[in-house]
């Protein structure tokens, strides 16, 4: 099994910036021990013309060039420098690759990624590009230019925060089915309309986290087939996440996973996995959930590689 990852040297914060970039290089560290077969790749930029798929080109030539204002350079949270372009662009690649790898292999996924706040013209909440809504379609262009007469994703996004900039960027295209599982109450404040929305009370336990999973699943399932999935496997709705206000346990949101695991496998659909969000007490905190979707994700990757255990 294959994932990718940006560099996340790339970026450097300001001290005591809020952003838990830090998160990134211990999730490879820690995978590297615990599971030294999932092959690690670096991943390539993406190109300005696959921004340009879902991003206005005033959006990209403005974060390209530096010329980002104060207020939204704020409203992204991250200072605009060369590293935050380059990380950006690399991590909307790394997603573009995991997808590409993911529809041959089954199962692939972003070691970080899940920028779903981004719109077609301007970032916000830590998200310059929208890396699975570039990713998305990209895979449909590729795949009408190969003859395929249709080519359907579904995002299935159980970050804590809505999925708002890929409900919007595909508001008018029935080819990309938009499923957001969030808090009713948290960020963004203005939310989009997606294909289908879970909206969620505070403290939502485990209980009704995934009765409302299943639900969701269920009414996907009407839409279903789709060609390819992409799972935003957000580590935020646990309990002690700071930005979160759910109150999912370690067990909840893993049974989370192996949902969503199972129901792709079931399907015989591709699915792509991204990081998306993660705000736990300490990084050691939010990477062992993610280690979680990853030892999901490997079990499935096997079973699906029709190999033993
Ligand atoms: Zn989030």
């Amino acid at each position: 099994m294959k994932v990718f990852y940006a560099a996340s040297h790339l970026q450097s914060l300001p001290p005591g910036h809020r952003f838990p970039m830090g998160k990134y290089a211990l999730l490879q560290s820690s995978l590297a021990q615990r599971w030294p077969q999932i092959e690690q790749v670096q991943s390539h930029p993406a190109t300005l013309g696959e921004l340009a798929l879902v991003h206005d080109t005033d959006y990209i030539q403005a974060v390209m060039g530096g010329n980002l204002g104060a207020a939204h350079q704020r409203e992204i949270g991250f200072p605009w420098s060369t590293g935050m372009v380059e990380r950006a662009l690399c991590s909307v690649g790394a997603t573009i690759m995991a997808a590409r790898c993911a529809s041959l292999e089954g199962l692939s996924g972003n070691m970080a990624g899940g920028t779903h706040h981004a719109l077609r013209e301007r970032g916000g909440g830590f998200c310059v590009f929208n890396d699975v809504a570039v990713a998305a379609r990209l895979m449909a262009v590729e795949a009408q230019r190969r003859g395929a007469k249709r080519f359907r994703v579904a995002i299935i996004d159980l970050d804590v925060h809505q999925g708002n900039g890929s409900a919007a960027i595909f508001k008018d295209d029935p080819s990309v089915f938009t499923l957001s599982m969030h808090g009713a109450k948290n960020f963004p404040f203005r939310k989009e309309t997606s294909d289908l929305d879970i909206e969620l009370p505070d403290a939502c336990s485990d209980e009704v986290y995934l009765a409302e999973l299943d639900v969701a699943l269920g009414q996907l399932e009407r839409h279903a087939p789709f060609d390819l999935l992409f799972y935003l496997a957000g580590a935020d709705p646990h309990v002690d996440d700071r930005l979160g206000r759910l109150a999912l346990s370690e067990q909840g949101l893993s049974e989370r996973d192996a949902r969503v695991f199972a129901w792709a496998h079931a399907r015989q659909t591709p699915l792509a996995f991204v990081m998306a969000g993660g705000y736990g007490p300490t990084i050691e905190h939010t990477v062992g959930l993610q280690l979680q979707t990853f030892g999901h994700a490997w079990a499935y990757w096997q079973r699906w590689q029709n190999l033993s255990l």
